[in-house]
């Protein structure tokens, strides 16, 4: 093992996506901290995209919570988990430990999950345990579980390497695994590897495919049953492998053949043309080498478990997986869902990869010597939450996480939390959306203070380090659960003196009473020193006396952990989508993550150059709905589901089919005025995995008749009042908010009187009232600029970045903020493509017209994409739309000069 630390600085793991990079947290000349990728950790090999690379500008203290708090008001440690133990005691003796739900999250550590998970399974005797990741990545657990007997990601990330052909289904991987991406690209580059992207929009990892199957919502199963009808009839099904390590082959295939008997009719199903299936069934029946990579647009569906599934047949029927380059590879959403569902994190598993039977629960109860083992499942996500309206749970503990904006129906699970006797948050932030609803509220050390493990998408299992002191009195979640058990009365199962400590525990019941059943076994780590543990390399478990430096691949040439060992070849019926579009609802609405942007953007929503990309809340449409709509570019808009909804900027976009939408899923409200997507998702859950649909619900668009567009720059955040619409978005010198107005007239010096802060103001209105700015010193500093105009203008804060760090002593001086121009003469970037070194999209487009015509020749001359190379798929697509309206500039003289 090596050391953690070296002169470069502390070894730890980026804490958002599930690619897991590995980071070197450092200090610069200035003793300000450094994050860089860190060249040794396999998963990215030194590469960080932008959000992995901004971290060390996330470190702030601001908007922390840094004390404990009971009803708002700062408390002791002692007395705030004193009170903890005390409600959660009432509840269990007034109601039963039934009555207690925990709602944990996959940015926990494994230590923390694994405390949760043994407090709350064996000790209070509460089954009601699950993790945000019911709302990520339930449905390929449940999928793996029903064709491998247990939880197993066979491949790892090598095989992206090794591959000749790479499916990304329901994956837009340049934008939410973006390292991953890269390493994709690396490989189509060096040695020719074909990438089809299954998605119904056209989106950024598009522009490194060869072919793109524009998909209807909802049809995948088609797609992939059509595949292995394909598989059989073209001869590709390895009858050696089928008979040697599987079951249920023939019926399987029997019913994917039901109205997927030819292509043709593939085709008709799932809304693509009938040469690109073809394409598509020749390529992977003729590539031995095939890696299929699925993530949240398979998962987050009602069909969930099936789509999986049907991708897992294709792979069993011709026995491609285990291979070097070659089986199915779940993309995982968060940084530690892996760790969790070892753990026991999810209510459908008690611990371990373990379930409820009478044998495994005997081997959890006697490791853990639990008083009160549960017997059984516990709700899922969606019925914990409903269980709380019903009056069923009255205590919940939410870790790090914040469901009244993520769960669907968000605005009813909102309102749910005020029906509880007791909400207990553990978070890293003073405000969201549930913190604000809690009456316990304790402080949780965050990314760069807390010491754990974490596993990523390939198995591996990485140390998270911390390289600073925990903010204010912030503890780490482990400790805090410990406290709280300790006074409950299970001192004796809860005295660990570390994570170190934990990580063995858990290590050790992996082993425990497993002669092979389990494949999720790490017992070879269950001896490690303190000083082992801070040391540990990133290992691929299982990791065993037989295999101490762990496992690349699984699946190749030993037995499935089912009963008999066979693999389990699953029928999957045709699919229908859990509620369809009706005249009232007639668009199909898709929602997730931007480039840039990490959940409820509580962390990268601090940096200011990662608001500069996206930074509003946005509706992407088609042009044809949009003017079926009345809509432009930029109006702002509203879409409706049956549940809520939300208010937003319009994009009209040709990547996106008619009839549908997308909306990401990034904005709360504390940023937004009606952007927490969740309010909208209607959450028919898949009846397998209990993971809510998210990609596909009906619903509605209309045009807000907005009257003014306006945009505030200022130090503080401001409250703008009196609006259909805002936002916030950090900026380099303090926030900008984005507002609109519906009202006919406003008085806007009377407006700006009580929104802006006070201090000397210069003022612009023009004659006709439709353009009013003004700005605000104090002592010769620019304070806020206000900005308004009946039409929509396209403003970058870039215009005044220097303006807020200068002063202003003259009336002219301060009248020139007005203007609307860079004060430095410097030509307005336009919205930021490269946030690295903010590069915007006019600057991209001169170079461009000056003849840079790949991303390599833009970024010797803007420098854009040359660092992190998150958006090289822009810089291509902005190349490629040029490349097109030239021809089509070209193909119209043409036209014109023959009439
Ligand atoms: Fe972090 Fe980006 Fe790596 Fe994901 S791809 S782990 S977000 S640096």
């Amino acid at each position: 093992m090596k050391n953690a630390t070296d002169s470069d600085g502390v070894k730890t793991t980026c804490p958002y996506c599930g690619v897991g990079c590995g980071v070197v947290a450092g200090r610069g000349a200035d003793h300000s901290f450094t994050t860089t990728g860190d060249v040794t950790h396999p998963a990215n090999f030194g590469r960080l995209c932008s959000k992995g690379s901004a971290l060390n500008e996330t470190l702030s203290l601001e908007s922390r919570l840094l004390h404990p708090e009971i009803e708002g008001r700062c408390a002791s440690w002692p007395e705030a988990l004193d009170r903890v133990a005390s409600d959660l005691t009432r509840v269990r003796d007034t109601h039963g430990p039934d009555a207690i739900a925990f709602y944990l999250s996959g940015q926990l550590l494994t230590e923390d999950y694994y405390v949760a998970n043994k407090l709350a399974k064996g000790f209070i005797g509460t089954p009601h345990v699950d993790t945000n990741s019911r709302l990520c990545m339930a449905s390929s657990v449940a999928g793996h579980k029903r064709a491998f007997g247990e939880d197993i990601v066979p491949q790892c990330y090598d095989d992206l390497e090794q591959a000749d052909l790479i499916i990304l289904a329901g994956s837009n991987t340049a934008w939410c695994h973006p390292v991953l991406y890269q390493r994709i690209q690396k490989a189509r580059q060096e040695r020719g590897t074909k990438v089809v992207v299954i998605d119904p929009r056209r989106t950024a990892t598009c522009e490194g495919a060869d072919l793109h199957l524009a998909i209807t919502p909802g049809t995948d199963q088609h797609l992939w049953n059509g595949l292995f009808v394909a598989l059989a009839d073209r001869g590709r099904i390895d009858f050696q492998y089928i008979r040697a390590r599987t079951e249920g082959f023939a019926k399987a295939l029997a019913v994917a053949r039901n109205e997927n008997a030819t292509l043709l009719k593939t085709a008709r199903n799932t809304g693509l043309l009938a040469a690109d299936v073809k394409t598509f069934f020749n390529w992977w029946c003729d590539t031995e080498k095939v890696v299929s990579c699925y993530s949240q647009g398979i998962n987050q569906s009602h069909q969930g478990t099936d789509k999986v599934n049907a991708i897992l047949n294709c792979h069993l029927a011709t026995g491609r997986i285990g291979k070097v380059g070659c089986g199915p590879l779940s993309l995982t959403g968060q940084p530690n869902a892996m760790g969790g569902r070892e753990v026991g994190g999810l209510a459908n598993m008690l611990a371990a990869h373990m379930g409820f039977s009478d044998a495994e629960r005997e081997i959890v109860g006697t490791f853990w010597d639990a008083p009160n083992l549960v017997t059984g499942e516990g709700l899922k996500a969606v019925q914990m939450f409903d269980a709380i309206a019903e009056g069923r749970i009255k205590a919940l503990w939410v870790m790090g996480t914040n469901p009244a904006v993520s769960l669907p129906r968000a605005d009813e699970m909102r309102a749910n939390l005020s029906k509880l006797d007791t909400l207990i948050v553990s978070e890293n932030v003073s405000v969201n959306d549930t913190v604000v609803a809690a009456g316990i509220r304790l402080p949780a050390s965050a990314w760069s203070e807390k010491d754990g493990t974490v596993t990523n998408s390939e198995r591996r299992i990485s140390r998270q380090r911390g390289f600073v002191e925990p903010a204010g009195e912030a503890r780490p979640d482990w400790w805090i659960m410990q406290e709280v058990a300790q006074r409950l009365g299970y001192r004796d199962g809860f005295s660990y003196t570390g994570p170190a400590e934990i990580f063995r525990e858990h290590a050790r019941l992996s082993g425990f009473k497993n002669d092979g059943e389990r494949v999720f076994n790490i017992s070879a780590l269950a001896d490690i020193t303190d000083q082992d543990f801070n040391d540990l390399e990133p290992i691929q478990w299982p990791v065993t006396d037989s295999h101490p430096d762990g496992v690349a691949r699984l699946f190749n040439d030993t037995a499935f952990p089912t009963p008999n060992g066979l693999a389990r070849l699953l029928p999957i019926e045709n699919p229908t989508l859990a509620e369809k579009v009706s005249d009232d609802w007639p668009m199909l609405m898709n929602t997730g993550r931007i480039r840039d942007q990490w959940h409820t953007m509580t962390r990268t929503g601090l940096t200011a150059r990662l608001s500069t990309h996206l930074p509003e809340p946005f509706i992407s449409l088609h042009p044809k709905d949009a003017a079926t709509h009345d809509i432009a570019a930029n109006d702002i808009v509203v879409a409706e589901t049956r549940h809520g909804r939300m208010v937003a900027r319009a994009r009209l976009t040709d990547d996106q089919k008619p009839g549908d939408v997308f909306a990401p899923i990034h904005w709360s409200g504390t940023n937004a005025s009606d952007a927490r997507i969740g309010a909208l998702l209607t959450g028919p859950a898949d009846p397998v995995s209990g993971q809510p649909e998210a990609k596909a619900m009906p619903s509605r668009i209309s045009r807000l008749p907005v009257t003014f567009h306006g945009r505030i720059f200022s130090r503080k955040p401001a409250a703008p009042q009196n609006t259909a619409y805002w936002s916030l978005a950090k900026t380099s010198f303090g926030t900008a908010t984005t507002f609109a107005t519906t009202a006919e007239t406003v008085d806007w010096n009377a407006w700006a009187a009580q929104v802006l802060p006070d201090g000397e103001t210069v003022m612009f209105e023009d004659a006709d009232m439709s353009v009013f700015r003004m700005a605000v010193f104090h002592d010769g500093r620019l304070e806020a600029v206000l900005t308004v105009s009946n039409q929509y203008q396209s403003t970058s804060p870039a215009w005044l970045e220097s303006a807020f760090s200068g002063t202003f002593q003259t009336a002219a001086e301060r009248r020139g903020v007005l203007s609307g121009q860079t004060l430095d003469g410097q030509p307005d970037e336009g919205p930021i493509v490269c946030v690295c070194y903010q590069v915007g999209a006019n600057t991209i487009a001169t170079a461009i017209a000056s003849g840079s015509g790949t991303p390599e020749a833009v970024g010797k001359t803007t420098c854009a994409g040359t660092n992190c190379g998150s958006c090289v798929p822009e810089l291509r697509r902005l190349i490629n739309q040029t490349a097109k309206s030239k021809q089509n500039t070209a193909a119209k003289v043409v036209v014109e000069a023959a009439e």
